[in-house]
This record gives structure tokens, C-alpha cells and sequence, in this order.
């Protein structure tokens, strides 16, 4: 399966950040993976317009589950389809916790994005708390099953497993974990999108960089990296991409 990898620039970026744009979309060109860099909202469009006629897709980091209307400071998922991003991450950690986000409005903005044509990155993890007490499987599983739109498919969406532990920290799980909850992951997409399920890519988040990615990318169902701060700098980032292979 042709790798991703993703870009999450959180709220980092000025406009002199339109400059990393430009640097990766030369890279894009000769990269064996897909590439979304998804900045913040205020740089979405002139991130497009840096991107144009190249393979480097942009997206967004959260989207309304309303088409339009009375949500004050919220933007929709018709709005960033509008001026040019393809993918939006849902669901981030970040999100659930200091926006009190749940399974069922990741869920209603889920179907939200693939009603504007969207590919909807959704994003699962476990606390340090729940691992500890060996329950990483159940809530992974927990809130895709609550989760993935019933009418999703490989080419709508893309799964994340970001340990909330993992995010930021430096720290990375071990291979077997990673493997034993990307492997479950790949079980619920079968189960709920048979054969097509195959085809959803999993994507691993948390600490990756250019000096660990090829090992992460070397395991079992990791089908690309969801990244941070390592996807802040154009130099950094293109490491992971040259790992992707
Ligand atoms: P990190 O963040 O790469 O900085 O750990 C990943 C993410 O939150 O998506």
C-alpha cells in the first residue's frame, strides 16, 4: 500500500511558515508516499495556492459537523472543501480533551467531511492511565467502533492511533504494541468495511521524526505517520517522507 504521511502543524504558523509549502512541494514530486500538510485554518488557502500543480495535498485539523449556520468561530467541512483542502483531522486528542470532543461528534463530523469530499483522518488513543491498566485494545476499539460512518471507505478514510502518551513526549511505544493495536484496528476495519477494509491505510502519531520513522514504517500494518513538531520544519519532515519507502 502506498505510504502517508501527514502533517499536523497544530496552532504553529505565521505567514512566513508558507515557506516550509514551498520547500516540500519540491520534494513531493520524487516521494514514493502521498503527503498532507495540514496548517492551521488561517494559512489553509494560501497553502493550497503554494501547493497547486504538485502531489502535496493540504488539509485541515478539525471541521464543524454543520454544513453552515449559527456556530460562532467554527468552520465547516463544505468551507475547506471550498478552497481546496482534501483531508481533516478528526477527532485528535488534543480535541477531546480541551474541546470535550467524543465519539459521537468525531463521528458527526466524520460523515460531516465526507459529505464535502473530504478524506477524514480520524484519530484513536489510548491515555497512559488506560494502558496501564492493559486497556489500550478496548478503548482504541471503542471509539473506532463508535466512530468510522457507516459508509465510509479506504478512499474517504484514514485511521490514526496516536497514544495520548506518546504525543509530544519523546516517547514511543515498543514495536509489539504498536503492531498489537494496529493489528486490532485492521480487525474492526474488516469488520465493519469487509475486504475494503484492507485498504484503509493506519497511520502511527507520536514522536516520530526522521531518526526513528523508518522502524515505525518497517511494522506490520503502519501505513504511514501522523506527525507534530517534526513536521514543523520543512528538513525534519522531508526525513520522514525519505523514509517512507
Ligand atoms: P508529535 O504529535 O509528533 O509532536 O508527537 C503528533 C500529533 O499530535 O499528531
Amino acid at each position: 500500500m502506498r505510504r502517508l504521511i501527514a502533517g499536523n502543524w497544530k496552532m504553529n504558523g505565521l505567514a512566513s511558515s508558507l515557506a516550509e509549502i514551498a520547500a516540500l512541494r519540491e520534494l513531493t514530486g520524487k516521494a514514493a508516499c502521498d503527503i498532507v500538510v495540514c496548517p492551521p485554518f488561517t494559512l489553509i488557502d494560501r497553502a493550497v495556492e503554494r501547493a497547486k500543480d504538485s502531489k502535496l495535498a493540504i488539509g485541515a485539523q478539525d471541521c464543524h459537523a454543520q454544513q453552515s449556520g449559527a456556530h460562532t468561530g467554527d468552520v465547516s467541512a463544505e468551507m475547506l472543501a471550498n478552497i481546496g483542502a482534501r483531508y481533516v483531522i478528526l477527532g485528535h486528542s488534543e480535541r477531546r480533551l480541551s474541546h470535550g470532543e467524543d465519539d459521537e461528534i468525531v463521528l458527526a463530523k466524520a460523515i460531516a467531511a465526507h459529505r464535502a469530499g473530504l478524506i477524514a483522518i480520524l484519530c484513536v488513543g489510548e491515555t497512559r492511565h488506560e494502558r496501564d491498566e492493559g486497556r489500550a485494545i478496548e478503548v482504541v476499539g471503542g471509539q473506532l467502533r463508535e466512530s468510522i460512518p457507516e459508509r465510509a471507505t479506504s478512499a474517504d478514510l484514514v485511521i490514526a492511533y496516536e497514544p495520548v502518551w506518546a504525543i509530544g513526549t519523546g516517547l514511543v511505544p515498543t514495536n509489539e504494541q504498536i503492531e498489537e493495536v494496529h493489528a486490532a484496528i485492521r480487525q474492526i476495519l474488516e469488520e465493519r468495511l469487509g475486504s475494503d477494509g484492507r485498504s484503509v491505510k493506519i497511520l502511527y502519531g507520536g514522536s516520530v521524526k526522521a531518526s526513528n520513522a523508518q522502524a515505525i514504517f518497517g511494522l506490520r500494518n503502519v501505513d504511514g505517520a501522523l506527525v507534530g513538531g517534526a513536521s514543523l520544519k520543512a528538513s525534519e519532515f522531508a526525513g520522514i517522507i525519505s523514509a517512507a519507502v
